[in-house]
């Protein structure tokens, strides 16, 4: 990113915390978390930090003028101390939904290759095109380059620094939506977090975030933590756990039935779905020989894998060290807010509820972005390569921070 887009998006997200600055909640028992920030065009993040009260916050947000602010889910005795010696006493259970895990086919009209260093863009399907097409054009010339992964920009030949960006559609966010009511009833009908201590965010680029600060969850250790996202997601579930056995076929009685408690009622309401559709599961099984029944059961067990367990990170839920983005900052992967929403996330629209950057002020910008773009309910886009664009601050934003955009040149008359 060149000098002149990072001062722009400063100059933009400062502008934010300067005028929303009350705005911003405290995280709980802040004196015990860990604090961090990136800067723009600084490698590396200042993290160990520990702030004191509301008032240190926000002039870290305000003069360190950060693009993207950080806050354990762990509590320490001594959080500006080095990790050995911090002294952790619990955390806050943290769970990240992630549209990219849920590769929906409508990712491939959406995901982008933008080139870091010149900001041209293709569609990333195109480019892998380009990419078999460059490999084949090296076969026959002999060239031994095919399979590089530092393949060249076409347009600057700058190699290595061809990135996917991703523009998630309106199909990504509520598929996203709909894993995060998943996790919330699996979270309060199975494992009885109170409705007070769940919190819901938008992420501020893909996904969505759901912390859980009620106590009783607090001081699970990093190995109860990966279990329990082992449970929410139902993964690796077997038919011998449900009553299905290789050599002896179904066991009824320790069959899943509907009216059941935990993970054995959310399994039979999504494979069965009714009492009558189980009964003719039953009978079907029992029909076949063991080796068969147990397929057809492997093969139930496939099918409704999506629905039955919630699509976390479950390296996200079992890490105690990390830190996460802290509510209501920006993320400057995109110029959004991680936005608080409702538990369900249910009528949080993150493409107008998220867009926080100044929406008077108008930038001229040079765009050259294949896919059409809705922010703030303004539709932009498609851009041809070095097409310019006015464009209010919070959409210059966001293509600059996607990488599709930069500042055109002074010069360019504004409407
Ligand atoms: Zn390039
Ligand atoms: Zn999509």
């Amino acid at each position: 990113m060149n000098e002149r887009d990072i001062q722009f998006l400063e100059s933009a997200f400062k502008k934010y915390y300067y005028d929303h600055i009350s705005e911003i909640p405290v995280p709980d028992d802040m004196l015990h978390r860990e604090f961090g920030y990136q800067k723009l065009g600084v490698k590396g993040m200042t993290r160990h930090i520990q702030v004191k009260d509301a008032g240190q916050m926000r002039v870290m947000l305000v003069q360190a003028v950060p693009s993207d602010v950080y806050c354990s889910n762990s509590y320490y005795s001594f959080p500006s101390l080095d990790m050995k010696e911090k002294d952790w006493r619990g955390a806050d259970l943290v769970f990240d939904i992630d549209a990219k895990d849920l590769d929906l086919p409508c990712r491939r009209d959406h995901v982008l290759a933008v080139c870091e260093t010149c900001g041209r863009s293709w569609m990333a399907q195109e480019r892998e095109e380009e990419e078999e097409e460059e490999k084949r054009r090296e076969r026959g010339t002999g060239e031994k380059r095919a399979g590089d992964p530092n393949l060249e920009c076409s347009s600057c030949g700058q190699a290595g620094r061809v990135r996917p960006k991703s523009l998630p559609c309106k199909k990504c966010i509520t598929a996203s939506k709909e894993q995060v009511a998943l996790l919330n009833r699996i979270l309060r009908d199975e494992l009885g977090a109170g409705p007070d201590h769940m919190s819901t965010y938008f992420s501020g680029n893909e996904g969505f975030h759901v912390h859980v600060s009620d106590p009783k969850f607090r001081e699970l250790d990093a190995r109860a933590r990966a279990d329990l996202a082992g449970y929410v997601m139902l993964s690796g579930l077997m038919p011998e756990a449900l009553g299905v056995y290789k050599a002896s076929g179904l066991d009824r009685a320790e069959l899943p039935d509907l009216g059941q408690k935990g993970w054995r009622g959310r399994f039979a309401k999504a494979a069965f779905g009714s009492k009558a559709k189980r009964a003719e599961v039953i009978s079907e099984l029992s029909k076949v020989p063991a080796g068969a029944a147990y397929a057809r059961f492997e093969g139930i067990i496939r099918e409704v894998s999506g629905d039955v367990g919630a699509r976390i990170d479950a390296q996200v839920t079992g890490d105690i060290h990390r830190i996460f983005r802290m509510p209501h900052t920006i993320n400057s992967k995109s110029g959004m807010l991680k936005a608080a929403c409702a538990v369900d996330a249910d009528s949080f629209d993150p493409y107008v509820d998220a867009v926080v950057l100044d929406s008077d002020e108008t930038v001229p910008v040079e765009c050259g972005c294949p896919v059409k773009f809705g922010l703030g309910r303004e539709r932009f886009g498609p851009y041809k390569p070095g097409e310019s664009a006015e464009m209010p601050v919070y959409a210059a934003a966001y293509a600059i921070c996607k990488g599709f955009g930069r500042l055109a040149a002074a010069d360019v008359p504004r409407r």
